[in-house]
């Protein structure tokens, strides 16, 4: 399989874009409310004017290119000290604005290929990745270990490689095999057959979805495990009747809608795939009528927009010919991908609750703080991270912060802990496990 994945020298015109203007350091938004707060984690915790912000990590990339700076341990570490999270992207107005991201991934693509990255705590996950198909060192018979309940209470999720099924639940590794976040596959999975949907589940076939390696810089590896998914989502299309593919974990989202799109035969691969979140699976139904919400929760909720499913999705127009502006000038962007209002309004409709949002919402969301291996590769920080949002979250009154990411979810667990919040975190769907009934 072909992949188009661009190099560091591909987006060498856009390096030089960045102004340093610093625009990128606070969230902005006129309102009404106005919004006003830091946007970058690393530039938080590290110094915004440092090396540590996008200026500083697009001055790196800069300084690999013109040969004045080499992938040594000090610069290895500064460039994974990003959680990826595209907050600084959503500030810039400059033509690189589209890429910067990329960029950033770019330079570690750049350092895994010389042989320098990624840093030695995410080469245990990639080897991971390698080894078992996913980057916990999980065994594979566990994977099915969140269903097990299922199969006692004789009401066994069908596994897809045997049985026909219309959607296939791809559950994700974080899901799978993180103990704290077992709680979503179970309830996404309790909830389905509530309603009765013809679901199955790959079980212990299921392998990452590549979306560690890619974000540590593990081309190679990401394009085995998607190469392989891909693959495999178009036999069990062709075989078994799969038209929808759905995951509650926002990372796996992002990896099969915007980077396994870099493969020349996606199209072919997904004809007649359709792949959603679980928050818009179950916003549709919801719109449709068909999502029979009968109890209630009485309690004060606030909801944390995972990056992935949010402002990782945006849409940029770029100027590529020069015919309005010039060559590779930004024109615009659009949010109509991005997951902002269907987990919301799922939410607010559960008679009771009561939605109390926080200031850094939707593109400004600030990141829970550990992505792009930043929980791997500095576990304490990406927890100090979490224990921002989690406050910023206790600033609103809210009892109960929901998302709908499994990883989110971890580190969000882990940010409470460290400061001894009382406040709960919760996915949107094991929110709307307590109230949803068996369907008759
Ligand atoms: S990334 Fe954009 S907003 Fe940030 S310093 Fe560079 S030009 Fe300014
Ligand atoms: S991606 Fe996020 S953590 Fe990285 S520089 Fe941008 S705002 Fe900061």
């Amino acid at each position: 399989m072909e992949w188009d994945i661009a190099s560091l020298e591909d987006l060498e015109h856009y390096i030089w874009r960045c102004t340093a203007c610093g625009t990128c350091k606070v969230a902005y938004d006129f309102g009404p409310p106005s919004t006003c707060a830091p946007i970058c984690p690393a530039g938080t915790e590290f110094g915004f004017e440092g090396n540590m912000s996008s200026k500083g990590k697009i001055a790196f990339a800069r300084g690999i290119l013109d040969g004045t700076l080499e992938f040594d341990e000090e610069l290895l570490d500064d460039m994974y000290r990003c959680t990826i999270c595209g907050g600084c992207q959503n500030q810039c107005q400059l033509d690189h604005k589209p890429f910067i991201p990329e960029i950033m991934e770019a330079m570690r693509r750049k350092a895994v290929e010389a042989g320098k990255g990624p840093l030695p705590l995410h080469k245990n996950l990639t080897q991971s990745l390698k080894d078992y198909n996913n980057p916990y060192q999980g065994p594979r018979r566990l994977r099915t270990d969140w269903a097990r309940p299922f199969k006692k209470a004789k009401k066994p999720i069908k596994n897809i490689m045997k049985e026909p099924a219309e959607a296939l639940f791809y559950v994700g590794c974080t899901g799978a095999f993180n103990q704290q976040a077992r709680a979503i596959p179970t309830a996404t999975a309790s909830l389905f057959q509530k309603l009765g949907l013809d679901f199955g589940i790959l079980g212990d076939n299921e392998v990452c979805c590549g979306s560690t390696a890619m974000r540590v810089g593990d081309a190679e590896e990401f394009k085995r495990l998607a190469t392989h998914n891909l693959e495999l989502f178009k036999k069990l299309h062709d075989e078994q009747g799969v038209n929808t593919i759905i995951t509650s974990c926002a990372g796996c989202y992002r990896a099969i809608k915007k980077d396994y799109i870099l493969s020349q035969d996606y199209d072919q691969m997904m004809d007649g795939i359709r792949v959603v979140h679980t928050a818009q699976y179950l916003h549709e139904l919801m719109q449709k009528g068909e999502l029979p919400i009968t109890g209630e929760l009485k309690t004060k909720i606030t909801y944390h927009d995972p990056c992935h499913i949010g402002r990782h999705l945006n849409k940029f127009e770029v100027d590529t010919e020069g015919s309005e502006l010039w060559p590779g000038a930004y024109l615009g962007m659009s949010e109509e991908d991005c997951i902002y209002e269907e987990p919301r309004e799922l939410l607010a409709a559960i008679p009771g609750v009561e939605f109390m949002e926080m200031e850094r919402n939707r593109s400004n969301s600030y990141c829970c703080g550990g992505g792009g291996g930043v929980m791997t590769g500095f576990g304490e920080w990406a927890a100090k991270n979490a224990s921002l949002r989690v406050e910023e979250g206790m600033g609103t009154g809210a009892e109960v912060m929901a998302s709908t990411c499994p990883f989110c979810n971890f580190n969000l667990g882990s940010g409470a802990q460290r400061i001894q919040s009382p406040m709960k975190i919760m996915d949107v769907v094991e929110l709307l496990d307590q109230v949803i009934t068996e369907q008759e």
